[in-house]
């Protein structure tokens, strides 16, 4: 088993500290990824925080992994040795229920294995990207086009395609009035992807300190939820309205941004329940959303469709001794808009 260095979790509560990783062996389907860069998401930090309940110590976090291929499974032929590839938030999935044959196979009826903090398929625990090497699956990896920077595209494997995948399931498209409501990780990509599919986009952020790289990023429009007059200007303005946030919100007062037969989508994760008034649904036929990443073909297809677009994530690149202190920063909704780990300083 080759073990490799990672950074990983000890306790909710304990900085991430440098630890020795096991990665199993490559099995016959199986390719082994030396890992380039890793991007940090706000749900690293809720998992490792024990957000989203209990886990077991130590975990390595990490979804959005970019690499090259340095060793492959005797049966592998979808990845050769060199290939630049990826990873996003699964390693697995049955494969055989009506969603894993229909692509979705992050709503898989057995429950997908995810990158990290998840029962793999031999009953260890997964470990994500904040490490030197992974082995996963060959139907799990995704190519990466060339023309995509290698330094910035890690956050399309998660951010970008938990955006996508809820742009294109309720035809996001020329016409729709979208409100992207966060500018972090996601909500930037929301920006990039709903300009690039030739929406209308406005941001509703907490203040006014990201216009200049909202409007820069494709947005139309860019408002701040602290001033209470945004409320009455944008009632009933919205065709779809996408929540990044990552804590909880006044769900109510959102929905009443939306057209008739508007919808607003949850993807923000914060574990407290969202309260939702029923009026504000029933007078306007609105619908109150959820959506969870993409399937594997469809991760795929976003990122080829960044490449056409010529579509990257905003980036801060750190070394590892780095993590605790972006994490930090993360919280405090003070990164423009990705941390990028150089998984050469592990
Ligand atoms: P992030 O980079 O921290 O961005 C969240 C943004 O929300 C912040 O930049 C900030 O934007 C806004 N915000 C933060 N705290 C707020 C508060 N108290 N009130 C109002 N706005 C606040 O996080 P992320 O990586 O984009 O992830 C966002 C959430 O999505 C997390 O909960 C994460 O777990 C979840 N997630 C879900 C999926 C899925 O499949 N559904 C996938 C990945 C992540 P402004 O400064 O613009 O206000
Ligand atoms: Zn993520
Ligand atoms: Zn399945």
């Amino acid at each position: 088993m080759p073990t490799v260095k990672s950074y990983a979790a000890t306790s909710p509560t304990d900085p991430l500290v440098p630890q020795p990783l096991e990665r199993r062996d490559v099995g016959p389907h199986d390719v082994l990824i030396e890992i380039a860069y890793a991007g940090i998401c706000h749900s690293d930090i809720h998992t490792v925080r024990g957000d989203w309940g209990p886990i077991a110590y130590p975990q390595v976090v990490g979804h959005e992994i970019v690499g090259h291929v340095r060793e492959v499974g005797a049966q592998v032929t979808k990845h050769q040795v060199g290939d630049r590839v990826g990873v996003g938030c699964m390693v697995n999935s049955c494969r055989s229920c009506d969603q894993c044959e229909e692509g979705r196979e992050q709503y898989c009826r057995e429950g997908n294995v995810g990158t990290y903090a998840s029962v793999d398929v031999d009953g260890s625990i997964t470990q994500g990207g904040y490490s030197q090497a992974v082995v996963v699956n060959e139907e799990f990896v995704l190519r990466v086009p060339e023309s995509l920077d290698f330094a910035r595209v890690a956050p399309l494997l998660c951010a970008g395609i938990t955006l996508y995948s809820p742009l294109r399931h309720w035809n996001v498209g020329p016409g729709t009035k979208v409100a992207i409501v966060g500018m972090g990780g996601l909500g930037h990509m929301g920006v990039r992807i709903a300009h690039a599919l030739g929406a209308e986009v406005t941001v509703l952020s907490q203040s006014l300190r990201k216009q200049e790289d909202g409007l820069r990023l494709g947005a139309d429009h860019f408002y701040a939820t602290s001033d209470p007059a945004t409320f009455d200007e944008l009632a009933g303005r919205f065709d779809v309205i996408i929540n990044s946030v990552s804590a909880p919100l006044d769900i109510t007062a959102y929905l009443n941004l939306l057209d008739v037969d508007g919808t607003l989508i949850n993807v923000g994760a914060p574990p407290e329940p969202l309260e939702v008034a029923a009026f504000a649904l029933i007078g306007k036929r609105r619908s109150f959303a959820g959506s969870m990443i993409g399937g594997i073909a469809e991760t795929q297809e976003m990122l080829d469709f960044c490449a056409e677009h010529d579509i990257l994530p905003e980036t801060e690149l750190i070394q590892a001794s780095y993590i605790n202190e972006a994490y930090e920063r993360v919280l405090a909704s003070d990164v423009r808009y990705r941390f990028v780990i150089d998984a050469s300083t592990f």
